[in-house]
């Protein structure tokens, strides 16, 4: 019998899907904290030109890390270290730091070190996310620049014989790539959100990660066994020996399963065993090289996020730089399509450069559709990029965030506006390119039996449909706990939006973080949707297990998933499936 449990379970946000378990690592921030020495005014010369070669060494190290990252995550996201390369080189801040050096006659690290803690502090201040994002950064950079400064050994890749949960307030995105080399398999921050540069990282490099998990810093203790699953947000910091021993062999098969089953997926039937017909696909945000092995094992996009183009702009990308993003994804998707989901910005994601500051509740607010139908020039520029792009491949188009049917209308006759004039144009596209619909406020489950009659498809995005359902702000850990997506209430309106879809005789989708989540397979095909599109990392699980699940068994056990009244009855009911 396990002892009388000391575990503690902590929620906070998923960042990147997965399951890991490993003994507990505090990564405390590295900075060198050098003291103030008094300098002679002949030592200027020579604090300023070891700043200099500080500086060089510190510029190498970083572009050599971009070279890394446009390999390993792709050219958007290996932007960040443009960011770093200019502030590493900021000429405003350095000449304030030379003229400090010469005015004060102190030591160049400690006038430094001063410098970007008045930097800090001014941004910290600041209510725009952007700018504070921009902290984490500052800081990684002027970590780097001290350590190269002071000539102490630079961050050291953490190498361990067993596998490692990095535990961290904030980890800089290198910090993340170094993971991979490490024997680091999952991470847990104190800070940071769903579409900070960490969760993006951590979902490009397929690191199962939670953030803004409050408190996690003085609830662990070093080397203490932790499992994390980054779908459900859930980390668990000293589980009694069975939950451990379940948790790794769980883990375990899982990555065998992964290994093996990437190879051979491309072969698997999207059948059931009764020969239901259930296709799994990606979602994908940043060109990754992933995505190449994708295509190739011959699986379609299911939700493409374009909203994640806008990472490497401070404005919007204009039509021509999104009909190469849009075509370069459809050519490397070939006869698979490729499901382009309009800009979803807004509410929680990359607010930082055009929100309205006056929102006081953005997830209730100006975001997604109603963003886009406000600012019609923007959707037409970005309806015509996607019509564009059309005739390289085959293309889905779906509108996040609908709440009313009249969205829909709206949206639809600016899409026809756009083919007529590239159709005057004589510029060539996919006439019948099919057009769907994100479900995922209730009103819209509401409605979706009229709402189908508008659309192609329906895709059911759990993320938002469990937030908005359950009043529970998908990005606030302090209201985690009551983010729960297999609520009975969560999992009727799914199974009502299924089957207004199916009468409408239109395809539904799920496209939230459950549709990769293997607990709740069973469920979802037993609910009769008719595809899953799962983040990479879970695709091959997920595809693995639809022909071992027999139609009509599953549909009972939905039944009774929905006959259920609280999200833990529903949870224990989808573990004990999977874990006999
Ligand atoms: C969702 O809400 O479930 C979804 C897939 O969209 P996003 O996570 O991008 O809001
Ligand atoms: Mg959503």
């Amino acid at each position: 019998m396990d002892k009388v449990s000391d575990t503690v379970t902590l929620y906070g946000i998923s960042a990147s899907a997965g399951l890991a378990c490993g003994n507990a690592f505090i990564h405390y921030e590295q900075l060198i904290r050098v003291p103030a020495e008094k300098i002679q005014s002949g030592e200027v010369k020579s604090q300023l030109s070891r700043l200099s070669r500080a500086v060089l060494k510190s510029r190498k190290e970083l572009e050599t890390l971009r070279k890394e990252a446009q390999g390993s995550v792709g050219a958007d996201l290996s932007k960040i270290f443009d960011a770093q390369l200019m502030i590493l080189e900021d000429d405003d801040f350095m000449d304030r730091v030379r003229q400090a050096v010469i005015a004060k006659l102190q030591n160049v690290e400690f006038v430094y070190q001063e410098e970007v803690d008045k930097t800090i502090r001014a941004l910290s201040r600041s209510k725009d996310e952007y700018m504070r994002e921009m902290i984490s950064d500052i800081n990684a950079v002027s970590a780097r620049l001290l350590h190269n400064l002071s000539g102490v050994e630079g961050i050291r890749q953490r190498k361990a014989k067993s596998p490692i949960i990095a535990f961290a307030r904030s980890f800089s995105a290198d910090d993340i790539m170094n993971m991979r080399k490490s024997s680091v398999v999952g991470f847990v921050t104190e800070t940071g959100g769903m579409t900070s540069h960490m969760a993006l990282f951590a979902k490009a490099l397929g690191i199962p990660a939670i953030v803004g998990v409050k408190e996690c810093l003085s609830r662990v203790k070093p080397n203490q066994q932790v499992c994390i699953d980054g779908s459900a947000g859930c980390v668990v910091i000293s589980p009694t020996p069975s939950e451990w021993k379940l948790f790794r062999r769980k883990v375990d098969s899982l990555k065998r399963a992964e290994k093996k089953l990437f190879l051979a997926i491309s072969g698997l039937k999207s059948e059931t065993l009764d020969g239901r017909k259930v296709d799994v696909e990606a979602n994908l945000e940043v060109p990754t090289e992933n995505d190449r092995r994708i295509a190739d094992a011959g699986i379609s996009v299911g939700l493409y996020r374009t909203e994640f183009l806008y990472l490497s702009h401070s404005d919007f990308p204009d039509e021509q730089e999104q009909v190469e993003a849009y075509s370069k994804i459809t050519k490397a998707f070939g006869h698979n399509h490729v499901t382009l989901r309009t800009f979803d910005l807004g509410g929680d994601k990359f607010t930082g450069h055009f929100r309205d500051n006056g929102e006081s509740n953005p997830a209730l607010g100006w975001r997604a559709i109603r963003f886009s139908l406000d600012v019609p020039k923007t959707l037409r520029i970005q309806l015509r990029a996607m019509l564009r792009a059309s005739a390289h491949g085959k293309i889905k188009i779906m509108f996040p965030m609908i709440s009313t049917v009249e969205e829909v209308v709206r949206a639809k006759k600016i899409l026809a506006g756009v083919k007529k004039d590239l159709m005057s144009e004589k510029i060539p596209f996919d006439e019948d390119i099919p057009i769907g619909v994100m479900v995922e406020v209730p009103s819209a489950v509401v409605m979706a039996h009229r709402l189908a009659l508008e659309v192609d498809f329906f895709s059911i995005g759990t993320n938002d449909l469990t937030q908005y359902t359950l009043a529970a702000d998908r990005g606030n850990a302090k209201v985690a706990k009551l983010y729960r997506p297999f609520h009975p209430a969560v999992i009727t309106l799914i199974h009502q939006t299924i089957q207004a879809g199916h009468d409408a005789n239109i395809s539904v989708a799920v496209c939230g973080e459950m549709a990769g989540d293997p607990k709740a397979t069973r469920l979802l095909v037993g609910l009769g949707v008719d595809s899953l599109s799962a983040n990479p990392g879970s695709i091959s699980i997920i595809k693995s297990l639809i022909p071992q699940i027999d139609y009509e068994k599953a549909a009972v056990f939905a039944k009774s998933a929905l006959s259920m009244q609280s999200a833990e009855e529903v949870e224990n009911l989808l573990a004990d499936d999977f874990n006999t």
